[in-house]
């Protein structure tokens, strides 16, 4: 172990109860745990590593910051409430905050003190977020805004949102687009919890913009320039994704390596998981590799695909293999009902599809 893991397990142990690594499963489900994990994670330094100290970092190396992620990861440290707000919100801030939207917003949204939801999706446009509808129309040092957004995680909990709206309804598509940051209690907005059949914190919800002021001031990045917003700030995650799908097919598996039970279909199955999740492993790794040199590698396109159907291969082996047992089983079914989504939000497998055949394969684009 070099001496940045050594000094993050110095940490975990301060911070997580002596019998976390036994009991994650009953630990994860601990909102206080989580919140004060949060909180010490980022006064330490251990939140975003590579960052700087005051933003919850210390100016780590990427390849060590990496390896901070992965041994979170393997130890399933306590998970984010709002990480959405820590993972898409505050990167898109720190790289196009004015200093003023930076000294209002980023230490409260990456210690947890205030919540963010995601106002991209809308009804009608999903995959195709470029037909977004929602207005936005200066009038002198605001922007009146008006029309809905769809699936919005946590914005019933949240202070803010970043608020994707057409503002200039002229340009093409992707082109017209700003991104703009909206305080949730304005008024004219409306937030209506969508029932689920699951009780959950992570709620969706609808939201609702009935001539909503938003002053000029809290336009995020340039005027029209919200597609790059959206893109950049997404683009950040990538890695946590990969190692965290890698490291739950690997978990997920885990006890089935122990059975003796097995039939040879089981095992051959078994055994193209495990070579799914090393799959999933050396193409991440290769991509950070790349990046490193200044390539921006093509493997990159395949990893949200691969990484999130192998997991969901995993966590349909696991239930399927256990029998009734997995039905009783909370945390395997928690695993499965979120790998269900994992190929639906940041881009749902088809459209991974079409980004690859379109800008790997070279094929005529979709549209
Ligand atoms: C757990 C979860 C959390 C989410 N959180 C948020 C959030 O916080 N904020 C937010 O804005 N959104 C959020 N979303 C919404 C998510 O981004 C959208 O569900 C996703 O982009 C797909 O859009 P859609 O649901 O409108 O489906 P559609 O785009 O209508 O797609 C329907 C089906 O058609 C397929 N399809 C669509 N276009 C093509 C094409 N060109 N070629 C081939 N097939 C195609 C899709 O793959 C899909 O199977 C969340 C979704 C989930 C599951």
């Amino acid at each position: 172990m070099n001496d940045v893991l050594q000094a993050y397990d110095a940490f975990l142990r301060n911070v997580l109860p002596e019998d976390y690594a036994g009991r994650t499963n009953h630990y994860r489900h601990d909102d206080r745990l989580r919140t004060d994990f949060q909180v010490a994670a980022f006064e330490a330094g251990w939140l975003v590593p590579d960052w700087e100290p005051g933003l919850g970092g210390q100016s780590l190396s990427a390849g060590d910051s990496l390896a901070v992620r992965i041994e979170g990861a393997r130890r399933r440290v306590p998970v984010i409430h709002n990480v959405q707000g820590v993972g898409v919100v505050a990167p898109g801030l720190r790289r196009f905050g004015t200093p003023a939207q930076q000294d209002r917003l980023l230490r409260p949204v990456l210690r947890g003190d205030e919540w963010w939801a995601l106002g991209m999706s809308e009804p009608g446009a999903g995959s195709d977020l470029a037909s977004l509808r929602t207005q936005a129309r200066r009038d002198g040092d605001r922007f009146i805004v008006n029309g809905s957004k769809i699936w919005t995680t946590q914005a019933k909990e949240s202070r803010w949102a970043t608020l994707y709206v057409r503002t200039d309804p002229e340009a093409r598509r992707h082109a017209g687009i700003s991104c703009l940051i909206l305080d949730l209690q304005s008024p004219g907005v409306e937030v209506r919890p969508i029932r689920r059949a699951a009780e959950s914190v992570d709620a969706f919800c609808e939201v609702f913009l009935d001539d909503v002021e938003i002053p000029v001031e809290n336009l995020l990045g340039p005027l029209n320039g919200g597609w790059r917003v959206a893109s950049e700030s997404l683009e950040h995650e990538r890695d946590m994704i990969w190692v965290n799908n890698w490291v739950e097919i690997a978990q997920v598996v885990d006890p089935s390596l122990r059975r003796t039970d097995l039939d040879d279909e089981e095992m051959t199955a078994l055994g193209r998981l495990l070579a799914d999740a090393e799959a999933v492993r050396f193409t991440g790794l290769r991509t950070v590799f790349e990046r490193l040199e200044g390539n921006e590698p093509a493997e990159f396109f395949l990893l949200k695909l691969l990484g999130s159907e192998a997991a969901q291969r995993a966590t349909r082996f696991a239930m399927e293999t256990s029998g009734l047992a997995g039905l009783c089983e909370p945390q395997l079914m928690e695993d499965r009902i979120e790998s269900l989504a994992a190929t639906i939000y940041g881009g749902t497998s088809e459209v991974q599809r079409n980004i690859i055949g379109e800008r790997v394969l070279g094929l005529p684009r979709d549209r």
